[in-house]
């Protein structure tokens, strides 16, 4: 009997882990998730237990592998590993545990190290060099403020006692049993402590944010050589040879490896990456400058615009209004109107980012009229993400020069094929969906198999993945253009309303 050779894709997310076995053909052979445990010990507080992330990881990989195991005789050749990015993990070189719990990126406590940094004139130097903004999302500020209040870990993290890394580099130390200490260059692009021009950790970085040199991990490819996992743990031994943030992960698996060629995640919020190639592009529409992957999972560059509420506007209008049973319900719904009849929803719940960058816009509901029903509410929740993605590739490509020629659609609310349709309409450009939508796995995966040889080139990888969907534009130019017109005025008139604290 053959045996199947495989990949097993980690996908280790903020609020569970998925794990997959993926076949040389593409096939799923065997799919694990588990969630765990999120601590919020302060308002604005986010922390992870970085042994419990450990064990859940290894828990859903076994899972996933006996699910395999099941299904037909399979040999995993390899590992690879996708994270939430900039969640950050320091661990005791020794012992190899944590010393403290992870602080993870949704974390806001550093929001006030930030003004201080900028106000001493810090961002311009942290931007030019790393594509990002002084902003507590971001790893390096936790370090500070873990040093900062823990002198002990200052002290043994100078005596190079501590080890640190993002979850990539936490699950590497796992895996192979503290044998190797490494991430990938777009998991250290996310930290504020990268220099996007030398591709290597940046002294005067560290100097700004208070940390020492010698806790970080190597930066080795994203496709390429982070050590052999230990039989002890999975029960097999492989090389973990794929390394990549989510978003990057995605970027990959949805097969975006050259200019031009874009991803969109749309999720709880949306993530739109677009490839710039070899080519470091800065933003003048506040958008973040990221290291992605090119075919072979080595470093090339990427544009990244965040909507904070993309399909949360659905689950709001479900959970918060009741005005509809399941997500998936929106699409009939949607459907069952002719058009918007004026009704545009700015969900701007949490201020405003891509590429406007407002935390004190508001969402708001306009041109109401006695006709109004649920569904108008319903349909102007999806146009809304469509709305936003259009905003955020427009500046992706204004500040690139770069022109995508198709838009690569994935997460939960790409399911819903009005969306998809609609999305193309506006953008003028087919809008293609993957048949396996857990691309970030994928992603991993891809790193991965081509390192250790499982997909002879990059297109190979690409064609075990099926057929994608397409959805091809269909509308006039002219209705495209009054919807943006629409879209447009009711940002601004939700600008213009400005959240104010307190009640009345
Ligand atoms: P995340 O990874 O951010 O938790 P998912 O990729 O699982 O999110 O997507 C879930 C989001 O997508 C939810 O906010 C949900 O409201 C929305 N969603 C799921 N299915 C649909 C659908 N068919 N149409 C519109 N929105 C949807």
């Amino acid at each position: 009997m053959s045996v199947t050779p495989s990949i097993l894709a980690l996908d280790q997310g903020t609020t569970g882990t998925t794990a997959l076995v993926i076949a040389h053909d593409g096939r799923i052979l065997g799919r694990d998730y588990s969630e765990f445990t999120q601590h919020f010990p302060r308002p604005g507080w986010v922390e992870h237990d970085a042994e419990e992330i450990r064990d859940v990881t290894i828990r859903v990989a076994r899972g996933a592998l006996e699910a395999a195991r099941n299904r037909e005789p399979h040999r995993v050749e390899g590992i690879g590993i996708t994270n939430q990015r900039e969640t950050i993990v320091l661990w005791d070189r020794e012992t190899g545990r944590p010393v403290h719990r992870a602080i993870v990126w949704q974390d806001r406590r550093t929001a006030e190290l930030c003004r201080t940094l900028r106000a001493q004139g810090k961002e311009e130097e942290v931007k030019r060099r790393t594509g990002l903004l002084l902003d507590p999302y971001f790893s390096g500020t936790k370090l500070t403020w873990l040093f900062r209040h823990r002198p002990d870990l200052a002290r043994r993290a100078e005596a190079g006692e501590l080890a640190c890394g993002t979850i990539d580099s936490w699950l590497i130390h796992v895996l192979t049993r503290g044998q190797v200490h490494a991430t990938d260059p777009t998991n250290a692009s996310r930290t504020l402590l990268y220099d996007l021009e030398s591709g290597g950790w940046r002294s005067e970085l560290a100097d700004i944010l208070e940390v020492p040199a010698g806790i970080l991990p190597e930066v080795r490819p994203s496709s390429g050589d982070f050590g052999v996992s230990q039989g002890h743990y999975l029960g097999v031994e492989a090389p973990i040879a794929g390394v990549a943030g989510d978003q990057q992960a995605a970027l990959y698996g949805q097969g975006c490896w050259t200019a031009g060629s874009a991803k969109n995640t749309y999720g709880t919020g949306a993530f739109l990456l677009l490839h710039t190639g070899e080519e470091i592009v800065r933003s003048q529409h506040g958008l973040l400058t990221t290291v992605a992957c090119d075919a072979r999972g080595q470093p090339a560059f990427a544009l990244e615009g965040s909507i904070f509420i993309a399909g949360a506007a659905i689950q709001w209008l479900r959970d918060g209004l009741g005005l509809l049973e399941s997500a998936p319900d929106s699409e009939a719904m949607a459907r069952s109107l002719e058009g918007n009849d004026g009704v545009y929803f700015v969900p701007a719940f949490v201020g405003l980012g891509a590429p406007h960058w407002d935390p004190d816009a508001r969402g708001a509901i306009f041109g109401l009229t006695r006709g109004t029903r649920d569904a108008h509410l319903v349909r102007a929740a999806l146009e809304a993400m469509a709305y936003g993605t259009e905003e955020v590739l427009r500046a992706q490509e204004a500040d690139s020069g770069v022109r995508a020629p198709e838009l690569r659609v994935d997460g939960g609310a790409a399911d819903n094929d009005w969306l998809m349709q609609f999305q193309a309409d506006l953008l003028g450009i087919p809008v293609q969906r993957p048949a396996v939508v857990e691309t970030t796995a994928l992603g991993a995966a891809g790193l991965a198999g081509l390192q250790v040889g499982l997909w002879q080139s990059p297109q190979d990888f690409l064609q075990a993945q099926g057929e994608a969907r397409v959805f091809n534009p269909q509308s006039e130019v002219d209705h495209r253009e009054r919807l943006r017109v629409g879209w447009k005025r009711a940002v601004e008139a939700a600008r213009s309303f400005r959240a104010e604290s307190g009640n009345h």
